[in-house]
C-alpha cells in the first residue's frame, strides 16, 4: 500500500511531524495511580470489597478509554434533532439521536452507572454498590464524555429520590425500568425545575397543579429541560391557592407514557442551541394539563426536590474533577512531545510549573469528590442529622470548587496546546465547552456558596467539618509530617474564627464573603486529604510517597495559602452604586 508517511520519512532531511499526535492511555483507571491510592484509603479492612472495586474500575476504565472516547466527538458534532410532527401533522415531539449517542448511553447504563447504587444484584453483588465506587466510575466516564453523563446522573438520582419518597406502588411500577442494565428496556430520568422566572429563585415557580380523581394535572412552562425525552420527570408545581415561595411547591412525577400506553400531554417546543453538552438534548417544555403523580407529603415538595439537586450537584462536582484530570492528561501528553525553542514544552520551567499546578489541583479535586461520595454513603448508612449535614456541606463545597477549577484547568490546557487547542479537531475546545455548564446547572457558584452559608448558620455545620478534619490529621503518624500537620491545624483554627466572625455580620456581608469562604473551606479539606494520603503512602513505603508529599506541599502553598489570605481581606470594598450606576449612562 502506498504510504505518504513512509515516503516522507525516507526523504533525506525529513523532520518528525512538528505537531504531536498524543496517544491517550488505553485505560483511564489503570493510568491514574493517584486515583487508585486515594480510593484505596476508603477500604482499610475490606480486602474483598477493594478487590471487587479494583476489578470493576479497571475493566470500566478500559471501556471509557477504548470505547466511549472514540465515539464522543461524533456524538458531540451530530447533536440531537427534534421532530415535532409526523407526516399526517400529528404532534409527536420525537428526539432523533446519532447512533454514537445511543452507543455511549448503552455502555453507560449497561455498565450500571445509573443502576448500581439503586438496588442489589449488580455483577452478582448482594448489596447496592457504594456511592464511592459508583462516583469513581462516573469520574472515569466523564473524562471521555461531558454530555451523556447528564441524563445518566439524573436517572441515577431520580431513582434514589423515588426510593426515598415515592409510594411502594409507584416505586414498584418504575424501579426495574430505571435500574435495568438492558438499554432497550431502560427508563431514563430528568428534572424539569428551571422556569423563565429563574433557576436560582425556585420559589418563583409558576407551574400550576390541579388535583383530579386519579392524577394531578400540571400546566406551565419549563425553560431548561435536559434529557428532554426522558421517560420519567421530577418537577415542581404549585397547587392552586398554596403558599407562595418554595413552601407552597409540590413534587410531582411525570411519566412520558401513561399506564394505558398513550403519550402524556406535554410539548417539547424546541431544543436549546447550546455552547456545550451538544450530544445531549436540552429543551423547552410546556405542560398542558399534563398527568402527574404527587410525591407526598405535598408541603415538602421543595425539600424532597433538594435531594435530587443535592445528588446531581455531587455528579456535577465529580464531572468538574474529571475535567481537571482530562485537562492534565491533554496538557501532559502534548507538553512531552511538542517542541518549542528546541526543547519539549514540559522541560521548559514555566510550562512545567503551570502543569504541576494543574496536577495538584486535579489531585485535590479527586480527593474531595471521593470524600464527598464516601460521606454520602455514611449519611445513608447512619441516617443521623450530623452525617447528613456534613454530607450536604461537602457536596456544596465540592460542587463550587471542582466545577470552577475544572473550567480553569480546561482553559489552561487549551492555552497549553496553543492555537490547536482552540480548533475543534482537538478535544480541548469540547472539554472547555462542556466544563462550563457544570458551573451553571444545579445552582451556580454563588448559589452553592449560599448553601454552605445555610449549613453553617442553620445546621451548625462548622463543628462537624472541623472534627472531620481533626480526626483525619490525628491519624497521621509519620514523624516527618509534624510541621505540615501543625500548619493545617492552625488553618482550621483560622477558618473557624472567620466563620464565627462572618456569622455575626449582616446578611449582605455574609453573601459577599460566602463564595470565598466556600472555596477556602473546600481547599482546606482537600489539603488535609492530600497530607493524609501522603502519610499513607509513606507508611506503606509506596514508591509514590515522595510524589504524594510534593503534591500536598505544593497544593498547600499554591492553592490553600492564597485563599486563606484572601479571606482576611475586608469584605466591604466601598459603595458599588457609583460604579454600577454609570456602566450605561442615564438618558
Ligand atoms: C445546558 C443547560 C441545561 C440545563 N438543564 C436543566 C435541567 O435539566 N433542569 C433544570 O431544572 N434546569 C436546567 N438548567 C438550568 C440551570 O439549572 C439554571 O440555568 C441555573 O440554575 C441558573 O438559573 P437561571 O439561568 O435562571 O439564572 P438566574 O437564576 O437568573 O441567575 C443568574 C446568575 O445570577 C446568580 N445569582 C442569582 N441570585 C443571586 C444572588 N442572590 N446573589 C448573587 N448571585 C445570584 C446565579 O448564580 C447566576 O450565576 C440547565 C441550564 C443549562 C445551561
Amino acid at each position: 500500500m502506498h504510504s505518504f508517511v513512509a515516503e516522507a520519512t525516507d526523504t533525506p532531511g525529513y523532520l518528525a511531524h512538528p505537531i504531536p499526535e498524543p496517544v491517550l492511555p488505553d485505560n483511564f483507571y489503570r493510568a491514574d495511580r493517584t486515583l487508585q491510592r486515594l480510593l484505596r484509603r476508603y477500604f482499610p479492612n475490606q480486602p474483598e470489597e477493594w478487590a471487587w472495586a479494583k476489578d470493576f474500575l479497571t475493566e470500566w476504565g478500559g471501556v471509557c478509554a477504548q470505547q466511549v472516547e472514540p465515539l464522543i466527538a461524533t456524538a458531540d458534532k451530530n447533536g440531537p434533532t427534534l421532530r415535532q410532527f409526523d407526516r399526517r401533522g400529528d404532534r409527536v415531539d420525537e428526539l432523533i439521536f446519532h447512533p454514537a449517542y445511543h452507543e455511549i448511553s448503552r455502555l453507560a447504563y449497561s455498565n450500571g452507572l445509573a443502576g448500581m447504587s439503586n438496588g442489589p444484584g449488580f455483577r452478582g453483588r448482594q448489596a447496592p454498590t457504594s456511592q464511592l465506587v459508583k462516583f469513581a466510575a462516573m469520574y472515569l466516564f466523564t473524562q471521555a464524555d461531558g454530555s451523556i453523563s447528564c441524563p445518566v446522573s439524573m436517572t441515577d438520582i431520580l431513582t434514589r429520590v423515588l426510593k426515598m419518597y415515592a409510594s411502594p406502588a409507584l416505586l414498584d411500577r418504575y424501579l426495574s425500568g430505571l435500574t435495568t442494565l438492558d438499554y432497550d428496556r431502560l427508563l431514563t430520568g430528568a428534572m424539569f425545575m428551571t422556569e423563565k422566572t429563574g433557576g436560582s429563585d425556585v420559589g418563583a415557580t409558576t407551574t400550576v397543579a390541579v388535583p383530579k380523581e386519579e392524577w394531578w394535572e400540571l400546566s406551565g412552562d419549563k425553560w431548561f429541560c435536559s434529557n428532554a425525552g426522558a421517560d420519567l420527570i421530577l418537577t415542581l408545581a404549585r397547587p392552586e391557592g398554596a403558599a407562595p415561595g418554595t413552601r407552597g411547591l409540590g413534587l410531582f412525577l411525570v411519566p412520558k407514557i401513561l399506564p394505558d400506553g398513550s403519550r402524556n400531554s406535554y410539548e417539547i417546543n424546541r431544543l436549546k442551541d447550546k455552547l456545550g453538552t451538544r450530544a445531549m438534548a436540552s429543551g423547552e417544555i410546556t405542560f398542558r394539563q399534563t398527568k402527574a403523580y404527587l410525591i407526598e407529603p405535598l408541603e415538602r415538595g421543595f425539600v424532597m426536590m433538594m435531594e435530587m439537586v443535592n445528588g446531581t450537584r455531587l455528579h456535577s462536582g465529580v464531572a468538574g474533577a474529571a475535567n481537571l484530570r482530562r485537562a492534565v492528561l491533554e496538557a501532559t501528553l502534548h507538553g512531552r512531545e511538542r517542541k518549542s525553542f528546541g526543547r519539549p514544552l514540559i522541560e521548559q520551567p514555566l510550562f512545567a510549573d503551570q502543569l504541576a499546578d494543574l496536577v495538584v489541583d486535579s489531585d485535590a479535586s479527586t480527593a474531595l469528590f471521593l470524600e464527598a461520595a464516601y460521606r454520602l454513603d455514611q449519611s445513608d448508612r447512619r441516617q443521623t442529622t450530623e452525617a447528613k449535614v456534613l454530607s450536604r456541606l461537602l457536596i456544596a463545597l465540592l460542587k463550587g470548587y471542582a466545577t470552577d477549577h475544572g473550567v480553569k484547568a480546561a482553559q489552561k490546557a487549551l492555552e497549553m496546546r496553543g492555537g490547536n487547542g482552540y480548533i475543534e479537531d482537538w478535544p480541548n475546545a469540547r472539554l472547555l465547552r462542556d466544563s462550563l455548564v457544570q458551573i451553571i446547572w444545579e445552582g451556580g457558584i454563588n448559589m452553592v456558596a449560599f448553601e454552605v452559608l445555610r449549613t453553617l448558620e442553620r445546621e451548625n455545620a462548622w463543628p462537624l467539618y472541623a472534627a472531620a478534619l481533626q480526626n483525619e490529621l490525628a491519624r497521621i503518624q509519620s514523624p516527618g509530617l509534624t510541621t505540615p500537620v501543625n500548619s493545617l491545624k492552625i488553618c482550621i483554627e483560622l477558618v473557624g474564627r472567620e466563620v464565627e466572625r462572618l456569622l455575626a455580620q449582616p446578611r449582605a456581608t455574609q453573601e459577599i464573603v460566602a463564595p470565598h469562604l466556600a472555596e477556602a473551606m473546600a481547599s482546606l479539606y482537600a489539603a488535609v486529604l492530600l497530607i493524609a494520603n501522603a502519610n499513607e503512602s509513606l507508611t506503606a513505603q509506596d514508591q509514590a510517597a515522595r510524589r504524594d508529599l510534593e503534591s500536598a506541599r505544593r497544593y498547600y502553598t499554591r492553592f490553600l495559602q492564597p485563599l486563606l489570605e484572601n479571606l482576611k481581606r475586608p469584605a466591604n470594598a466601598g459603595s458599588v452604586d457609583e460604579l454600577l450606576g454609570n456602566v450605561v449612562p442615564a438618558e
